[in-house]
């Protein structure tokens, strides 16, 4: 596959006029055509709804396109719940798919009417004794051990510290049942990133089985299923990116042949996609600032892991093009680097690239989810800026870059106000 940025050289030397580099630009026509890909792959199914995984682009004007497209949000923090409640999603437009959750952040899932999925058994009385048990409610699934397709493992939920065990699903379904709940969803992530249209249709069937054995076992009416996140991306245009239509119909084939007959045909189906709903529609733009001749090549850019924390964090791959280079041979190797004290803080090692020069733009690719929103300030590195590249070709700040006030502001400088200047 060929990944094109999304601008031209000349595009990114007047949006830097007014907006300097490094920045993340998101692509709305791409955003937009995605999230309706998606619905239709699903529209077989009458209740269908995916759910933004808000971590991915905490941006309340991302998540506003996703809402004009018919998206709720998945939160799982007291102020990702802030967030969606000021871009106006409300009760069964949030699901709140949390962990290791504090009481503050229940209460305000519960004030908002948020779905609330719970994440352990003993969430069931810590939820009662708090708000009390919403009428529909949810359960995460862990089945443990190791999660494949085919021959291939692709995750390990033995070692994952989400969801409960069946034998806890049905203790946690019967007791809230006691306590008042009256309809059930079930939620289950056994694999991040899978780039395989099977990865949902498979989770599809598993999920299903479960729900006839809970509803066989403890009487409840199953509202909805979750099938939650971890449909990739291709971030190496090597790989073969998914088929959301060939996803979408995969899971329409397991319901057909699962929950149909059970009498669970209209059952919802709901997705919490993060990744796939962005990733592809953000790219960082940063500039080679500096050239070092070592051991090896060295490009050094205005943008550091504190833009885009994967690389070090994973070793993810990340596809670079320079603009106004993306045809010239690639006949170079080089590191891509950017500032900190850290030497993994490093975009690509030993790629192959057109030669860079100083003041060059280079595009890092798939940087919409999991990307700003990963950032740190390690360093006291300051993150950058957010922008739209609206479908009528328009640039929009859609979040301003940090400035050392920013940096500073969670300090009492009272005593020392002599000693931090600030620019002017
Ligand atoms: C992270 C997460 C998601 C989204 O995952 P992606 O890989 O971005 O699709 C969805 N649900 C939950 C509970 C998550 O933690």
């Amino acid at each position: 596959m060929i990944k094109q940025p999304f601008i031209t050289r000349e595009k990114a030397m007047e949006i830097e006029k007014e907006f300097p580099t490094p920045f993340h630009l998101y692509d709305e026509k791409g955003i937009r055509e995605n999230a309706r890909a998606m619905m239709k792959a699903f529209s077989w199914n009458k209740g269908f709804r995916e759910y933004f995984a808000v971590k991915a682009t905490p941006n309340p004007f991302i998540m506003n396109i996703l809402k004009e497209e018919g998206c709720g949000v998945d939160c799982s923090s007291y102020t990702e719940l802030m967030l969606s409640e000021a871009v106006g999603f409300k009760g069964e437009d949030i699901m709140f798919s949390s962990n290791v959750t504090p009481e503050k952040d229940y209460k305000k899932a519960f004030e908002l009417g948020a779905y609330i999925n719970l994440d352990d058994l003993t969430h069931v009385e810590f939820l009662n004794n708090l708000t009390g048990i919403p009428e529909t409610i949810c359960c995460r699934f862990n089945p443990g051990g190791k999660f494949e397709l085919g021959t291939h493992v692709m995750d390990n939920p033995g070692d994952a510290k989400y969801g409960m065990s069946k034998d806890q699903m049905i203790e946690a379904f019967k007791k809230l049942k006691g306590m008042g709940a009256k309809k059930f969803g079930i939620h289950s992530f056994l694999a991040s990133n899978t780039v395989s249209n099977d990865y949902y249709p498979t989770l599809a069937g598993i999920l299903f089985e479960l729900a006839i054995e809970l509803r066989d076992a403890t009487g409840v009416e199953i509202e909805f299923i979750n099938l939650s996140g971890g449909v990739g991306i291709a971030y190496n245009p090597e790989q073969t990116p998914n088929d959301i239509a060939v996803i979408g119909e995969g899971v329409h084939k397991k319901f057909d042949e699962i929950m149909v007959p059970a009498g669970l045909g209209d059952v919802k189906i709901f997705t919490e996609l993060g990744r796939f709903m962005l990733g592809p529609y953000g790219q960082l733009i940063t500039k080679c600032i500096h050239q070092k001749h070592i051991y090896k090549e060295y490009i050094g850019c205005d943008a550091c892991a504190v833009d885009l924390m994967r690389p070090a964090m994973y070793g993810a791959y990340h596809h670079i093009e320079v603009l106004g280079k993306e045809n010239a041979p690639k006949d170079h190797v080089y590191d891509v680097t950017g500032s900190l004290c850290e030497n993994n803080d490093k975009f690509a090692i030993d790629r192959n690239l057109p030669e860079i020069e100083v003041g060059d733009y280079i595009c890092i690719f798939d940087t919409g989810a999991h990307g700003y929103s990963m950032g740190y300030n390690y360093n006291g590195r300051l993150k950058s800026a957010e922008l739209l590249l609206r479908e009528d070709g328009s640039v929009e700040m859609i979040r301003r870059a940090e400035t050392p006030e920013d940096y500073f502001a969670t300090l009492d400088f009272s005593r020392y106000h002599d000693k931090i200047k600030f620019d002017k």
